[in-house]
């Protein structure tokens, strides 16, 4: 789950963005509201956590201004009045907590955003008898629970949702790295090992094909 942090306060931002990384989001942080179009305009985001008081402006004016269809926002700001609370859901918003706020605390109103209908992903993927379910990170190759790292759940994730297709090196890439990571040559190679690994251990072999210098792609998968 990709999510982009929209906080000016680099420590604070840093904290969230490690915390949220423990607990298997990938994260891009902002440090304004000009740095998260720039982001925006680029990548797409499963949820946005966004602080109101930022330098170039206010969050709850920025969010306003968003597209309809855009990914859904936690607001995480020091504004802890009624009013403010109400103003920032009238702008769009489709949570608000008051700082400090607790890490598991964010990452589970964040998968509960991801979960609520109308949301742009789909409640869990299916592929054959190979589950997963993109709010809890749980993937299962039918009764048999894998034991994904957050790595390998990005790329079994973003494999299940392009099923007939070969998906391009790059896409996988921003879906399991954050901007600020080196990728290695073969960095993507060994999560794809890993991936392969515990899949056969489920009795799932045989599943994650590369075509070199091209991207990945799921074999059949049984029923
Ligand atoms: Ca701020």
């Amino acid at each position: 789950m990709r999510v982009l942090i929209i906080e000016d306060n680099e420590r604070l931002s840093l904290l969230l963005a490690e915390g949220l990384a423990r607990r298997g989001f990938s994260c891009d942080a902002a440090g304004s509201l000009a740095e998260a179009d720039d982001f925006l305009a680029v990548t797409g985001y499963d949820a946005l956590v966004l602080d109101l008081g930022l330098p170039d402006g206010d969050g709850v004016d920025w969010l306003r201004a968003l597209t309809a269809d855009h990914a859904p926002v936690l607001v995480l700001t020091a504004r802890a009045s009624i009013g403010e609370r109400v103003t920032g859901l009238d702008a769009g918003a489709d949570d608000y907590m008051v700082k400090p706020a607790d890490p598991d605390e964010i990452a589970a109103r964040l998968r509960a955003l991801l979960r609520r209908p109308g949301t742009r992903d789909p409640a869990r993927i299916e592929v054959g008898a190979l589950h997963f379910d993109p709010a809890g990170r749980e993937a299962r190759f039918r009764d048999t629970p894998l034991r994904l790292g957050r790595r390998e759940a990005a790329l079994l994730e973003t494999l299940m949702r392009r099923p007939d297709a070969v998906v391009p090196r790059e896409t996988i890439e921003n879906a399991i790295y954050s901007w600020d990571e080196t990728v290695s040559a073969n960095a993507l190679e060994a999560v794809a090992s890993r991936l392969r690994r515990r899949l056969a251990e489920a009795g799932a072999g045989g599943l994650v094909h590369v075509v070199r210098g091209v991207g990945y792609y799921l074999g059949e998968v049984a029923e």
